[in-house]
């Protein structure tokens, strides 16, 4: 059989556990409802200076809240209490200042005032930041609290007008989960139809199913009333008996009564009372304690399946994202070395696929050649180049001081010469624009390599090689495209001239066989020879020359740059850092596999995590198989 504190106790073990993790309240990119909502807790609500405070203060049997007039707590108190074995030092802890442990509970106390200022600074703004106090002692149960801010009708002077809805928000999001308890306080000396308690719990819990009813300052009603009508459930009913409690009031505080005398005053109240005594088993702080705890571990007991099976659904999503997250790095060269390998091909390959189809982005080469290519090529400033003012001046250089005989051999020449340099712009264009597509082709490839993601330093130097492999077919592609224009001004294409039909032809006889006899009559085609429409007859040959060679190097360029560039990135684009990789030291190794510092933090939280609901697991099965 278990305990009812070994189930509470472990509820609080993992609830404590789940708060040191930050893990409460969800928000943190993990998508089940953490562990910490699906675990029972008690919030305790009602209005100002009903006695929250105090109850909690009686609950625990010691004096550590701040208490007093006015709005005092400001901020949620989150307060675990874990039973110790008899005869250990009580003390507190809070987790903002886990290596300290708190034996003096003034200094609780006063620590409670201090952190509430830190965050609303010394005014009587709220926050709805908690803070976490635990408290170990063996005079207390097991049992999870919730402090809250008192419910007000009306903002006092320093605070907004809107600060009555900004605590009955805030104490809304905590007693409207299913698995809170409220601890609903009502003053006695007030009307239990005014109570703010009873109200906010009628809303979010109509059946009563999980509000405690709790009826404080009893001692202080008006001589000759008393509460029965309450108490006995007449006034207002609730599914758990109300309980009522009387507290220290403000001079015993003033007066430093101590706790243990107070509860003792209490229990001899409710005996002597003429009013309460027939209840008095069922009244006090300390039989308020042990209902709850009662109420808990029912709770708890009811909701062990629906935990387990939550614990064991986180686990497999943790479990999952470690697998994604990837393990731990291996600390020797030789793994590390491997693993570097292992990368670089996954990232080879889908580099590959982006060329080779599959994934897109390699298109883009062919746009180059299909599209860009012959657009510079048509764009080529020909028209100007070859003009008949161009034409006339070339040539006529060319002949020097004796004009050309026959055909401006020479002068054809230069302009052909000087009409090709015009080709190597579009070559160089397309040199560059398909480095470009790959460098990009790169940068996605990397982005698009899972198992890189988690290592920015190797996909840092990653790049950088394969830039630097790719700047080099770069300027490989770039010196052969060139040559293939400087090719094509080396030698001209003899085939083409020999087609030409001969101007002088048309001029006279046989101008290659021409004899002394014939030159004679050479006067009037030399005058035909340097008119306009000679001079434009040369432009046309040159032209469409020149338009043959482009339709040539439309083809051989790409031939060129795919083999140059494409070819070689796909197959040689890690070899230079391959021989980076193999000079390195260990240490050296394992600064490529530097991770991203936030994927470090992640993996590490879902470690502990992982481990935290492991072991609740465990704890959870040891007390059920305890039953
Ligand atoms: P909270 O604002 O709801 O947390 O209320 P506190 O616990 O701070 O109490 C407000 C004031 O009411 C304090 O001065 C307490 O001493 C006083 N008080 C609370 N409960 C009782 C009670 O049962 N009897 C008497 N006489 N005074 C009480
Ligand atoms: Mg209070």
């Amino acid at each position: 059989m278990a305990t009812m504190d070994s189930l509470i106790g472990l509820v609080n073990k993992i609830q404590r556990a789940c708060t040191v993790l930050g893990d409460h309240g969800g928000a943190d990119g993990f998508s089940l409802p953490t562990l910490w909502e699906a675990l029972p807790s008690v919030a305790v609500v009602g209005g100002q200076s009903s006695g929250k405070s105090s109850v909690l203060e009686s609950i625990v049997g010691r004096d550590f809240l701040p208490r007093g007039s006015g709005i005092v707590t400001r901020r949620p108190l989150v307060l675990q209490l874990h039973k110790t074995e008899n005869g250990q030092q009580e003390y507190a802890e809070f987790l903002h200042l886990p290596k300290r442990r708190f034996t003096d509970f003034a200094l609780v106390r006063k620590e409670i005032q201090d952190e509430t200022d830190r965050i609303t600074g010394k005014t009587k703004q709220i926050s709805p930041v908690p803070i976490h106090l635990s408290i170990y002692s063996p005079n207390v149960v097991n049992l999870t609290l919730i402090d809250l801010p008192g419910l007000t009708k009306v903002a006092v002077e320093g605070q907004p007008e809107s600060i009555v809805q900004e605590i009955e928000n805030m104490v809304r999001s905590y007693v409207e989960k299913p698995n809170s308890i409220i601890l609903a306080i009502s003053p006695a000396n007030q009307d239990i139809a005014t109570s703010d308690a009873i109200k906010l719990a009628r809303e979010v819990d109509p059946t009563g199913d999980r509000t405690f009813g709790v009826l404080t300052k009893l001692d202080l009603m008006d001589k000759g009333t008393n509460a029965l009508d309450v108490l006995e459930g007449r006034a207002y009913k609730l599914q758990h008996p109300w309980v009522g409690i009387v507290n220290r009031s403000q001079a015993d505080i003033n007066r430093n009564v101590d706790m243990i005398v107070a509860r003792r005053k209490e229990r001899e109240y409710f005996a002597s009372s003429p009013d309460y005594s027939h209840l008095s088993s069922k009244m006090g702080s300390e039989y308020l304690a042990k209902l709850l705890s009662k109420h808990l571990e029912a709770v708890i007991r009811a909701q062990i399946p629906s935990i387990t099976s939550l614990i064991n659904k986180t686990i497999d999503e943790l479990e999952s994202e470690m697998n994604h997250l990837g393990r731990p790095i291996a600390g020797d060269a030789g793994a590390q070395l491997y693993l570097i390998l292992e990368l670089c091909r996954a990232f080879d390959k889908i580099f590959k696929e982006h060329l080779d189809g599959g994934r897109p982005g390699g298109d883009r080469i062919y746009g180059v050649f299909d599209n860009q290519l012959p657009t510079a090529l048509r764009k080529l400033p020909f028209d100007r180049h070859l003009s008949l003012h161009n034409v006339r001046k070339v040539v006529s250089e060319a002949d020097g001081y004796q004009p050309h005989l026959i055909a401006p051999e020479q002068g054809y020449r230069r302009l052909i010469e000087s009409s090709l340099n015009y080709f190597r712009g579009p070559a160089e264009a397309s040199v560059d624009a398909v480095h470009y597509v790959l460098k990009e082709l790169v940068r996605k490839s990397i982005a698009e390599t899972q198992e890189l993601r988690r290592f920015p330093t190797l996909q840092t130097e990653l790049a950088a090689a394969s830039y630097h492999s790719l700047e080099k077919f770069r300027e490989e592609s770039r010196k052969t495209t060139v040559r293939l224009v400087d090719m094509e001004a080396s030698y001209l294409t003899v085939e083409f001239f020999r087609k030409l039909p001969q101007e002088v032809e048309k001029a006279g006889p046989d101008a290659r066989g021409s004899t002394p006899a014939n030159s004679a009559n050479n006067s009037a085609p030399t005058m035909d020879r340097y008119s306009e429409s000679h001079f434009r007859r040369i432009a046309s040959n040159v032209s469409s020359y020149i338009g043959m060679v482009a339709e040539t190097l439309k083809n051989t360029i790409p031939k060129a740059v795919v083999h140059c560039q494409v070819r070689e990135a796909k197959r040689s684009l890690l070899n230079h850092f391959y021989a980076q990789v193999g000079r390195k030291e260990a240490k050296q190794l394992a600064q490529m596999l530097d991770e991203d510092p936030a994927l470090m933090e992640r993996r590490q939280q879902c470690a502990r995590r992982l481990e935290l609901y492991k072991s609740a697991r465990d704890d959870i099965d040891a007390v059920s198989w305890a039953r």
